[in-house]
């Protein structure tokens, strides 16, 4: 333990903050702990050697196994709005945050009960784990904020979920894990004490240009709508979908938090729900951006006491639709590869939506292969139109778009490399995770490693991956994904 933990801090910011926001609680140690899949960014993000990732210590670690004799894992309180209902105190019933590297907040998932368990058994199995790892990663190589994962162990116990499933543990990295629901947790328990604390130490440590405003806690409610805008503005770009937006999943710095039944958009359905359990639709494609609101509004709520009036917390609130159109406006502009922005572009994207459901077109490939298609020749019309059921609505729309290419005298080559810099050609569609975790159970990681590596890179073209970027087989689309974990 001595050569890692030289590059762990056993303490962060957040624990140092004391009880009740978090409490000391030792990790519950798996049999016969092995190393499934480490993220080389982020071992030097984390600032630890890439040869201490294959020690036996690395791997006791970050299963929760062995920890350095004076590290005092936490595990941290919140409460939260769960599918639109106020749950009351939740918190980290299986993780575990183990200190600080290179600066950034390290936490065990899946490494054993907590005080707020509430019954759960504290574990995370394989499937869920690989899922994580796989899309923290992902995302990261999609440019989208999110917490990341160094790695991933796992065990041969097995836990109780619909059957039995062996365990593994994501070691999870972010600035801060800090959430809406843990603002939520101390106004709803009438704690202002608590609350005040709490958002005096997020402004500092993370948004310490607040300090000056003229009223901190609006300028951080601001702040972070702005941000959670921004993010929904991206997750909506490349068809990503969290399916489980509860309060207590959304970061206070507008990072993708909390990895569960997420999915990627395959045949274009705005009423996609990716969520199995999800029966209302609440989190669905089309809901995100008006949930995402939605919560800020409950985080809005928690900070009232501390802001002072309704009306600035109202205030603080209000660019949040702003903020998500100008954002998703400049996205979906880039989508299309156009360099100006037009009235009626709109009403472009309007179309070429309603022609993709009509058309059940995928969403990933629609969009790399419009980067094909030429200003001034059908040559390469085919490449989307031979996916489409309904041609003449193909036809139509391909035809109002490349009038409007031409009316800005888009170049192929340059427009053909801007979009594929902005539509990923890789995304961790269900059936990709799908097989690695097949893979996986049967003690195989290499899938595991190839997607990962694949994903960090989604913009590139990597040709000898093209079979990773194929339309999903039958029994990929009918994959269903639950709360499960
Ligand atoms: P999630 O849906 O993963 O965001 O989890 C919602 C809440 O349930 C959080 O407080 C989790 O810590 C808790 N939770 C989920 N699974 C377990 C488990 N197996 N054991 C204990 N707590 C859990
Ligand atoms: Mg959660």
């Amino acid at each position: 333990m001595t050569l890692l933990s030289d590059y762990l801090r056993l303490t962060t910011a957040f624990g140092d903050l004391g009880e009740p926001f978090s409490t000391p609680q030792l990790a519950t140690p798996l049999p016969s702990p092995y190393l499934i899949a480490v993220s080389p960014d982020m071992l030097s993000l984390c600032q630890i050697p890439p040869s201490c990732a294959g020690s036996a210590d690395f791997t006791e670690l970050f299963s929760g196994n062995q920890s350095p004799a004076s590290c005092q894992p936490r595990a941290t309180v919140y409460s939260g709005h769960q599918f639109g209902v106020w749950a009351g105190q939740l918190g980290d019933g299986r993780a575990l945050t183990l200190g600080q590297a290179g600066g950034l907040e390290v936490q065990l998932k899946g490494a054993g009960p907590t005080p707020y368990s509430r019954g759960g058994d504290g574990r995370a199995v394989l499937r869920s784990s690989v899922r994580e790892f796989l899309c923290s990663e992902a995302m990261a190589g999609l440019g989208i904020p999110g917490t990341r994962a160094l790695c991933l162990t796992g065990s041969d116990k097995l836990v109780m979920r619909e059957q039995p499933e062996t365990t593994a543990v994501v070691t999870r990295v972010a600035p801060s894990f800090v959430r809406f629901g843990s603002f939520e947790h101390w106004y709803y328990n009438n704690d202002e004490n608590r609350l005040k604390q709490l958002a005096d130490f997020v402004i500092s440590q993370y948004y310490p240009e607040l300090r000056t405003h003229a009223n901190p806690y609006a300028a951080l409610l601001h702040e972070v709508s702005e941000r959670t805008a921004h993010l929904m503005a991206q997750w909506q770009s490349v068809g990503f979908m969290h399916g489980v937006m509860n309060t207590d999943n959304m970061s206070i710095l507008g990072l993708t938090l909390d990895y569960g039944p997420f999915g990627f958009m395959e045949a274009y359905n705005p009423h996609h729900i990716c969520n199995h359990s999800d029966q209302q639709g609440r989190y669905s494609y089309a809901m995100q951006p008006g949930i995402g609101q939605w919560n800020c509004h409950a985080l809005g709520q928690a900070l009232l006491p501390l802001i002072g009036s309704v009306e600035e917390t109202q205030a603080a609130l209000s660019d949040y639709q702003n903020a998500y159109q100008t954002r998703q406006t400049a996205l979906w502009q880039a989508k299309l590869g156009l360099r100006s922005q037009l009235r009626t572009d709109a009403g472009l994207i309007a179309s070429m939506l309603s022609m993709m459901q009509a058309n059940q077109l995928d969403f990933t490939i629609f969009f790399r292969r419009l980067g094909e298609i030429h200003t001034n020749d059908t040559s390469m019309d085919h490449l989307l139109r031979d996916l489409c059921a309904d041609r003449a609505l193909f036809d139509h729309w391909l035809n109002q778009y490349r009038m409007r290419l031409q009316a800005e005298s888009s170049i192929d080559a340059q427009r053909r490399a801007a979009m594929h810099a902005c539509n990923p050609k890789y995304v961790l569609r269900n059936y990709l995770a799908q097989r690695a975790i097949e893979a996986a159970q049967q003690k195989d990681y290499s899938e595991i490693e190839l997607c990962r590596r694949i994903l960090a890179h989604p913009f590139d073209e990597q040709a000898e991956y093209d079979t990773y970027a194929a339309l999903p087989p039958d029994w990929g689309r009918a994959i269903s994904v639950s709360c499960s974990s």
